[in-house]
């Protein structure tokens, strides 16, 4: 099979040639009909993290080794299966990558997501840019039954980091505006997803007026410059005297302080995004005003399953994508690192 594969950190995708993987035990092949590029594979493309003050964090580092098949958005059509996986073939299925090792404290809790030792496909395992996909396990794969394939790979990544980042806020999204620092596919998918959910909506802020203005089109609220000087003060005059919810999807030292610089008393910020850098914060500060600072990384397959089922009874898409042949990953690749990107670009095979 083709597999258009990282061989070397910022040098063009390879095209290679793999033998097809043949599943055995509770193992299942999948067909790979769409696979969604997402910041973590430009990131995994790059090489590193950032993390401030100079330091980069490696991919080696966190077990990452080239060469890697990327993409985890994948959706495609079970084909073979071994004797212990008891599955449908022809089955069009949504692949959750956020494997765990199965054994350590988080996979036993049904978190698999942040397991010790992930198995994540397209990161560690070979995921969708070949044209064939080895699921470990049938609890893996979600039937998406009517849903398009390309509209549904993005829910894999995109869309899980979202929604489960929005179910972190409790009832909040019910009580006032959520501010979405980011308008990118994750930004996107924030608003629709919140919509679903019956939240009162998004008030989005990115620097490029073309992601501001397709934050609109999606239902934002209102879109805000980030780069504006005044953008704090506009946030805080948007949201009542200060944001009591922000959902930061890029995570850079600049999106943080204007977070920090815009929130109300017992504000509740969730960080999803890796752009990387770091942030001074005064101790003090965190109770005196008091701030909830978290983290959320991708989702677990229960919420996956969760989405999906959302995404079936919504009537819109929850992210717009624009679909191209896998012949043009590595275009798409620069497109994204470029910011050119509007929405997601999903690689149909
Ligand atoms: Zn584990
Ligand atoms: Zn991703």
């Amino acid at each position: 099979m083709r597999a258009h594969c990282i061989v070397r950190h910022g040098e063009p995708l390879e095209a290679l040639d793999r033998p097809i993987p043949e599943p055995v035990g509770t193992e299942v092949l999948v067909r790979v009909t769409a696979a969604g590029l997402c910041h973590t594979d430009l990131h995994i493309w790059e090489g590193s993290y950032d993390l401030g003050g100079g330091k980069r964090l490696t991919l080696a580092e966190r077990g990452i080794h080239l060469p890697i098949t990327p993409s985890h958005e994948i959706c495609g059509e079970i084909v073979a299966a071994g004797s212990l996986a008891d599955v449908r073939r022809g089955l069009r299925c949504l692949v959750h990558p956020w494997i765990g090792c199965g054994a350590c404290a988080a996979c036993q809790r049904g978190e698999e997501n942040i397991c010790i030792k992930p198995q994540s496909l397209g990161i560690v395992r070979p995921g969708g840019f070949g044209e064939y996909v080895l699921v470990p396990d049938p609890r893996y794969l979600i039937d998406i039954e009517d849903l398009d394939a390309a509209q549904a790979a993005p829910l894999a990544c995109a869309g899980l980091t979202t929604f489960s980042a929005l179910k972190k806020f409790g009832a909040r999204i019910h009580e006032a505006p959520l501010v979405v620092i980011g308008a990118g596919g994750l930004g996107l998918s924030a608003i629709s997803i919140l919509r679903a959910l019956g939240g009162i909506g998004a008030i989005v802020v990115d620097v490029d007026a073309r992601k501001r203005e397709a934050a609109l089109t999606a239902g934002a609220l209102l879109a805000i410059d980030g780069n504006a000087a005044d953008a704090a003060q506009q946030i805080a005059k948007s949201t009542d005297g200060g944001a009591r919810a922000i959902l930061d999807l890029v995570g850079a030292t600049a999106t943080q302080t204007l977070a920090l610089a815009s929130i109300a008393r017992g504000a509740h910020i969730v960080i999803c995004g890796l752009m990387g850098g770091n942030i001074t914060i005064p101790l003090p500060f965190i109770p005196m005003r008091p701030i909830t600072i978290q983290g959320s990384y991708v989702g677990t397959l229960d919420e996956l399953r969760a989405l999906v089922e959302l995404a079936k009874r919504s009537k819109a898409a929850i992210i717009p994508v624009t679909r191209r042949p896998l012949s043009e990953a590595n275009d798409a690749l620069r497109d994204l690192r470029d910011g050119k990107v509007i929405g997601r670009i999903v690689l149909v095979h």
